[in-house]
């Protein structure tokens, strides 16, 4: 299970009531902020998540919309928050923009009190542990160096605790044994394998992040039947030349990627402050019907399970949004 909060929702510019791009994903103690657009910090304190364990921060692409709030964090993380370690993962020519942002100018000769560690985004697999793992992709955009970031859970098997009770199979390091697909032998000297016990695998859920992105061509095969996917529609389709021409997609284009891909939830952020939150829905909602517009703070968990899924919880809204 993955849990995804809005926290940035506007494209280029904020508006009233959309922050720009910014979103936390969480996975058990993970937490990554995916862009870090201005003002990001405050998002971050208004959503209620505050800072801690938030040392973990995936660039798309090197636009400043999606970076300009990295030189405000850090800054508040060298006077007054307490961070363990802070990293930031991007691409080479978002990395080369961020390193003088943040060695030009916030931190300006001075040494960070805490390990800040920027690293270079490659394709391929950037972070994993026994529960899941992060790749990352790259992604057409206006400039270099786009990247996309698939989260996803290693399949696994369920434990039958009522077939493991019949057998008499007693709790305790047995049991963690026959989940590590270990044979066991009970004190009564039977042996037990780990196929009694053990249901049939179950695939991991699937969350795919895409920023800018002003080409889906080959996009579907790596979102691939995702559970969620979070893409930009920045334009709707009767101003497709300009989206082409900006790297951008409209809310069919995105959605077309939906339908292609066969996810089960698209999730559309990084709007113009141009168009109205419902067209952009309609547009995409025509072609994709399970899409979902996010506004910032919005909170909704990706999950296998499709009754938790629908356990949205509207985040509290802004002073201003209301
Ligand atoms: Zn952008
Ligand atoms: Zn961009």
């Amino acid at each position: 299970m993955f849990e995804i909060v809005f926290l940035g929702t506007s494209a280029s510019a904020p508006s009233v009531h959309r922050g720009l791009s910014a979103q936390v994903v969480m996975h058990n103690e993970y937490r990554f902020l995916i862009d870090c657009g201005e003002g990001t910090q405050r998002q971050i304190l208004q959503s209620g998540l505050g800072f801690k364990r938030l040392e973990r921060i995936l660039i798309t692409h090197g636009h400043l919309d999606h970076i300009y709030g990295l030189g405000g964090l850090v800054s508040t993380f060298l006077r007054w928050e307490t961070i363990e370690r802070l990293e930031i993962w991007a691409g080479r020519w978002a990395l080369d923009r961020i390193y003088d942002l943040l060695y030009g100018v916030a931190l300006k000769g001075a040494h960070a009190p805490f390990p800040l560690e920027l690293h270079e985004v490659k394709p391929g697999r950037l972070l994993e542990d026994e529960s899941f793992s992060l790749s990352a992709f790259p992604v057409e955009h206006r400039g270099a160096d786009s990247f996309g970031y698939l989260f996803e859970e290693k399949s696994h098997r369920p434990f039958l605790a009522e077939r493991a009770a019949v057998l008499g199979v007693p709790a305790g390091p047995i049991r963690r044994d026959l989940v590590a697909g270990l044979a066991v032998t009970l004190p009564d000297g039977r042996r037990v394998g780990p196929e009694e016990v053990l249901g049939p695998a179950q695939t991991g859920t699937r969350l795919v992040h895409i920023g800018d992105c002003g080409n889906t061509q080959g996009l579907a095969e790596v979102v691939g039947a995702a559970d969620a996917l979070t893409i930009e529609a920045t334009y709707l389709e009767d101003e497709a030349e300009m989206a082409r021409d900006f790297g951008h997609l409209t809310a069919a284009g995105a959605a077309r990627l939906a339908r292609a891909a066969g996810v089960k939830q698209l999730y559309l952020t990084h709007l113009s402050r141009r168009y109205r939150e419902r067209d952009i829905l309609d547009e995409a909602q025509r072609i994709f019907p399970a899409t979902i517009v996010a506004r910032d703070f919005d909170h909704y968990v990706v999950s296998k399970d499709r009754d938790k899924e629908k356990e949205k919880e509207k985040g509290k809204k802004t002073a201003a949004a209301t």
